[in-house]
């Protein structure tokens, strides 16, 4: 713990290397955590196995050590982690906050069908809620969170976003918590590690926004904090996406990191600090640019 009591987290998912999209998340947690006098942690997000590729989290590490972006403390990686998920999802089943269940993807959008609801038109349906109040005899498939136990919307700032809503029950529905094929999901996983970090505040893509008042419920249900959240600008592929491996990102390239650094800083609205390309300078010198972009505007407006 520094005298700051900051902590704060960069959690790639070891699907590819670091590229222009992942280094500004990477950089911006870094930055807010040193800006703040804070620590910095580095999680391997590899609990969907299947999407994991082989080598991917070393080679991130490698890109992070070259960016001179060195963590605090040994990194944690999710898939070693399983009885934390597996004590967590325990402890929501004995409090009625999660409960089994057996349905398919075709027995849901049956019973959206019948309710008239056509899953084709928005594919992110809430769940129906159909084994809330019991499995019928039908084994266990996966494992939800029962989002109507504290059903008014979850309220919270993020820093850059300003006042966010959302009601979970409506908008998203009982979530998954373990999956039918056994992986633990993210969003559990998530919640269980930032508070097994003591993470005081979150710096991630603003794809993750979404996510966060899931995060916010699970926090509640298990009785853990909430951190503070700064979702940062994505950078965005040709066709408006997030930039993404699928469409096209190329791994930055680690024995030269400075080019890549200097347009992940730009991303964020930093100075180019035209000179030099040591690393560990560069960051220095974006830390007094970043408290003025990214901390002081939102500490005068709240
Ligand atoms: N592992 C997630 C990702 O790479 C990020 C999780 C987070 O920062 O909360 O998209």
């Amino acid at each position: 713990m520094t005298a700051s009591g900051y902590v704060g987290r960069f959690a790639p998912s070891p699907t590819g290397a670091l590229h222009a999209g992942s280094l500004v998340a990477a950089l911006a947690s870094w930055l807010d955590a040193r800006a703040h006098g804070g620590r910095w942690l580095v999680r391997i997000e590899d609990v969907d196995t299947p999407r994991c590729v082989p080598g991917a989290a070393e080679r991130i590490l490698a890109q992070l050590e070259a960016c001179a972006m060195r963590p605090d403390e040994a990194p944690v990686w999710q898939s070693t982690r399983g009885d934390h998920y597996q004590a967590a999802l325990d402890r929501l089943l004995a409090s009625g906050n999660a409960y089994p269940c057996a349905c398919s993807r075709q027995d849901i959008a049956r019973t959206q069908a019948e309710r008239g609801i056509d899953r084709q038109r928005n594919a992110a349906l809430p769940y129906p809620g159909t084994c809330r109040h019991g499995l019928h005899g039908r084994p266990a498939r996966a494992w939800r969170l029962d989002t109507g136990r504290d059903p008014s919307p979850v309220r919270w700032t993020d820093r850059a976003a300003g006042p966010q809503s959302q009601a979970v029950e409506q908008e998203v529905g009982d979530f998954v918590l373990r999956r039918a094929d056994g992986l633990w999901a993210y969003q559990l996983a998530v919640v269980v590690d930032d508070a097994a970090q003591g993470v005081t505040h979150v710096v991630r893509g603003l794809d993750l926004l979404d996510n966060t008042p899931r995060q916010i419920v699970l926090q509640r249900a298990l009785g853990l904090p909430t951190p503070g959240y700064l979702h940062t600008p994505l950078v965005l592929a040709e066709g408006g996406e997030k930039l993404s491996k699928q469409n096209g990102a190329t791994p930055f390239d680690e024995r030269r990191p400075a080019p890549a650094l200097r347009e992940a800083a730009a991303r964020l609205g930093l100075p180019d600090s035209t000179s030099g390309d040591d690393p560990a300078a560069l960051l220095a010198r974006w830390i007094e640019p970043w408290r003025k972009a990214w901390i002081a505007p939102f500490t005068i407006a709240r």
